[in-house]
């Protein structure tokens, strides 16, 4: 299944809208956590080290429409924690749909199969799973033997009984590109409609600071796994963001675009840093100083960043603010981005063993989600 045509109109419809009323700064996602719990502990998660008085609260589904209401952006992604221990995610989910949201549930589906029920198919909904690579790679990388798995077999029956399903990767520092373009084609052998990638974000809060992947590392890895493409894998995000990861193009941060509310708040200024929480989206925009962000800030914490959720929204921007940039757009979709000598570093790469053991941190699923 392809993204439906629907939502490609209302993201189109709604940026060109926002920029007919000249609006500055828009959001497109809003990144909606609902809760910071989760039955995994992987190293390099910064969520789920706050204080179990935290880790035990969530937000009510009211508070919930009411952030996605006061933001407007087209798409909801419910990241966490894990949004499947949210006993109400499923009133949740349907609020959204009744808003016409699409919605992206991310999930590490340790729990998705049992949990398909509270859902119907809707072309509004899609299970965005959470797979690091293959097997071996994504139980490593989410510190949880068996995890990949347990993944996979709730991909194949969410796929069976008529769900939008997509996958989520975050790579590191040490990702083999050869595994990860072996990983692709599984993906696409158990029928996702698409895949979206991500290099990791160096967050204060993880247990293991060692595996981030500084700029020029991160452009060479996805140059490595996204040149000399096949043409059946398909990848559910911008396609000059993904031009961005290769080092083929360069953008600047916009972080309001995939603004993040919580149990605290809007926080400031993205997804994946903590600098202060806004009451309002309003305030959120108006009053914080943006110019305190992205890689040209000389901000230290962003130096090193090429989230989705910083530029992706930029380079969506970007389609739609020329002719050059829908053009570069529908030439990047189509391109296999042949590349000689990336094919030949590829083919010497040997791949390096990964540099500690895999470290299960304690507690049942059940116990970590209590
Ligand atoms: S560069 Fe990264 S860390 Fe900095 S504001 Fe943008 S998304 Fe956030």
């Amino acid at each position: 299944m392809a993204i439906p045509i629907s939502q490609m109109w209302t993201v189109a419809a709604y940026v060109l809208k926002q920029r007919l009323k000249g609006r500055k700064r828009y959001p497109l996602v809003l990144m909606l956590e609902p809760l910071f719990r989760c039955n995994l502990a992987c190293a390099g998660c910064g969520k789920i080290q706050y204080p179990h008085h935290i880790l035990k609260q969530q937000l009510t589904p009211e508070e919930c429409f009411r952030a996605v209401d006061e933001c407007g952006a087209p798409i909801v992604s419910i990241p966490g924690g894990e949004p499947l221990l949210h006993p109400q995610i499923h009133e949740i989910v349907e609020g959204l749909i009744a808003r016409k949201k699409y919605i992206y549930l991310c999930t590490n589906a340790l729990v998705l199969k049992e949990k398909l029920d509270l859902f119907k198919p809707s072309k509004y909904l899609s299970f965005s799973v959470h797979l690091d690579g293959q097997k071996e790679h994504h139980d490593f990388s989410v510190c949880r033997e068996g995890g990949f798995e347990i993944a996979v077999e709730a991909v194949k029956e969410a796929v069976r009984r008529g769900f939008r399903v997509t996958t989520n990767t975050t790579l590191f520092d040490g990702a083999d590109p050869k595994s990860v373009r072996a990983f692709f084609d599984e993906m696409m052998d158990l029928g996702v409609e698409g895949m979206m990638l991500s290099p990791g974000y160096a967050y204060e809060k993880a247990p293991n600071q060692e595996l981030w992947l500084q700029r020029e590392r991160t452009k060479r890895l996805f140059r490595l796994i996204l040149s000399n493409r096949k043409r059946r894998w398909v990848f559910n995000q911008s396609a000059l963001f993904m031009e961005f990861l290769m080092g083929l193009r360069e953008f600047s941060c916009t972080p309001w675009g995939m603004p993040t509310y919580n149990l605290f708040g809007w926080q400031r200024p993205c997804y994946v840093q903590q600098d202060g929480y806004a009451e309002t989206f309003e305030e959120l925009l108006e009053e914080t100083d943006w110019s305190r962000y992205g890689p040209e800030s000389g901000n230290p914490k962003c130096a090193n960043c090429m989230m989705h959720s910083g530029f992706e929204a930029t380079a969506v921007h970007h389609t739609f603010s020329s002719w050059r940039g829908f053009l570069d757009t529908i030439r990047a979709t189509f391109s296999l981005y042949e590349d000689r000598e990336a094919a030949e570093e590829l083919e010497k790469l040997q791949p390096a063993p990964h540099p500690w053991e895999l470290v299960q941190i304690g507690g049942t699923n059940r116990e970590r989600a209590s």
